[in-house]
């Protein structure tokens, strides 16, 4: 089989994906683009998280045309393949709808610096406009949030997006990013949250990348 570490381990993070509450049903999506090569792996669309094994993970061409596997890519993969095209630093995509980002991006709020965990993001967390999901239009808006300098943005009343070097990175990014935004509606609900500076936030995302890709062990 193509790629079988790469859906293998697809399929594993869509399972923990679920299990962490990062979404439900078989909402969200996970990818990985294969280095070298024009090709990525993508959450397939109509199978149970729990069902699903590394050979119901498609592989598609960088036209979303399927190259391996027998079940449909994931509706989201215009989107997907749009963040690819757009950033060539991006290895991963996972998509999620956890809830406390979803309730930021149904606000069309973007989430602050109220945590210093927000630097797996960036300086902040960004709010895509609306389309409706899996449309070109939806990939447009994504990939103009994102630019260059984000590594997660609010998607309006839908969901996250989180890219990064490797499907392990991408996840924790999206991990992360649902705890602040967590944090950042529960401070709201008694007070109001002081704010981190981009000039702190800018220190902080350097004290991360030199960590490496494992930041939050370090503190
Ligand atoms: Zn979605």
């Amino acid at each position: 089989m193509l790629y079988a570490k790469e859906r293998a381990e697809i399929a594993d993070c869509c399972r923990a994906m679920l299990r962490a509450g990062l979404t439900t049903g078989s909402g969200g999506n996970i990818s990985a683009r294969i280095p070298g090569e024009e090709h990525l792996c993508i959450s397939p669309t109509g199978i149970l998280y729990e069902r699903m094994q590394a050979a119901d993970v498609p592989v598609v061409d960088m036209s979303g045309r399927t190259v391996d596997g027998v079940m449909l890519p994931s509706s989201e993969a215009p989107m997907h393949l749009a963040v690819y095209a757009q950033r060539s630093d991006v290895r991963a995509i996972v998509h999620t709808h956890s809830p406390y980002a979803a309730t930021f991006a149904c606000l069309r709020e973007e989430i602050p610096a109220v945590h210093y965990l927000i630097g797996f993001a960036g300086t902040h967390v960004p709010v895509a406009q609306y389309a409706t999901y899996g449309t070109p239009e939806l990939a447009e808006h994504a990939v103009r949030a994102l630019g260059t300098e984000f590594q997660a943005i609010l998607l309006a009343n839908h969901g996250l997006l989180a890219v990064g070097p490797t499907i392990e990175r991408a996840y924790a990014v999206a991990e992360e990013i649902e705890l602040v935004a967590r944090i950042h509606y529960q401070a709201r609900t008694i007070g109001q949250p002081v704010i981190l500076d981009d000039a702190e936030m800018k220190r902080i995302i350097g004290k991360f990348h030199s960590y490496g890709v494992q930041p939050c062990e370090e503190e």
